[in-house]
């Protein structure tokens, strides 16, 4: 299974909701490239010194890094978290998968509107000592920007600025857009309202999957 879905969607929560309920294996090409990285492996060296560059890591040593998981531990139930980003690397996958015992059964597509995605990344803060995190509508602290465990200062990552969220939300949509239509016309695509609280739109997913 893969889950796919722009930052802010509940994506993290959702996963790890559906790995306790199926028992699937966890494969994230985020704790993929990290762990590479640091074994030092000849795809994570050539991984390191693309990253080192500031540059994104590129589609095959991304493919090649999720199909070692996926042979090397003969995995045939997982949930991939972070992949495919581009149809690039869906088309390669499933090229690959072919010839594995890895075929992907469905892809979760969540759904939450623009406005409310950023709703939800925008109003993050994190406290700069102990990091707790807060959410000036949804989990507010009890002083404004103030940490209610430590006193310490709530803080905004740059990254949640609106400008930033929404060039986040914009690059998504360009690469994730012609995945849906991918999987769509594989008939293995379910697009999933992943508004409301993260109980409900875990009993959607699994209506969608049939249990
Ligand atoms: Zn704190």
């Amino acid at each position: 299974m893969a889950l796919l879905g722009p930052p802010g969607c509940g994506k993290g929560t959702q996963g790890a909701a559906l790995r306790e309920r199926f028992g699937s294996a966890h494969v994230s090409t985020g704790e993929l490239l990290r762990a590479a990285v640091k074994d030092g492996s000849e795809l994570g060296l050539a991984a390191a010194a693309v990253m080192a560059e500031g540059k994104l890591v590129p589609d095959d040593l991304v493919l090649g890094l999720v199909e070692e998981q996926l042979n090397g531990h003969g995995r045939d139930n997982y949930l991939l978290d972070g992949f495919p980003r581009t149809l690039a690397q869906a088309s390669a996958f499933d090229t690959a998968s072919d010839s594995g015992s890895y075929e992907l059964d469905h892809v979760v597509a969540l759904d939450v509107p623009e406005a409310e995605l950023v709703r939800r990344l925008c109003g993050r803060r994190s406290c700069v000592d102990c990091g707790r995190s807060y959410h000036l509508e949804f989990r507010p602290p009890s002083r404004e920007a103030v940490c209610d465990a430590c006193e310490g200062t709530l803080e905004q990552r740059a990254d949640d600025v609106e400008e930033s969220v929404r060039a986040r939300l914009g690059i998504y949509r360009d690469q994730t857009a012609p995945l849906l239509g991918f999987y769509g016309e594989k008939g293995i695509l379910n697009k999933i309202d992943g508004t409301g609280n993260p109980s409900e739109v875990t009993a959607r997913i699994l209506e969608a999957l049939g249990g």
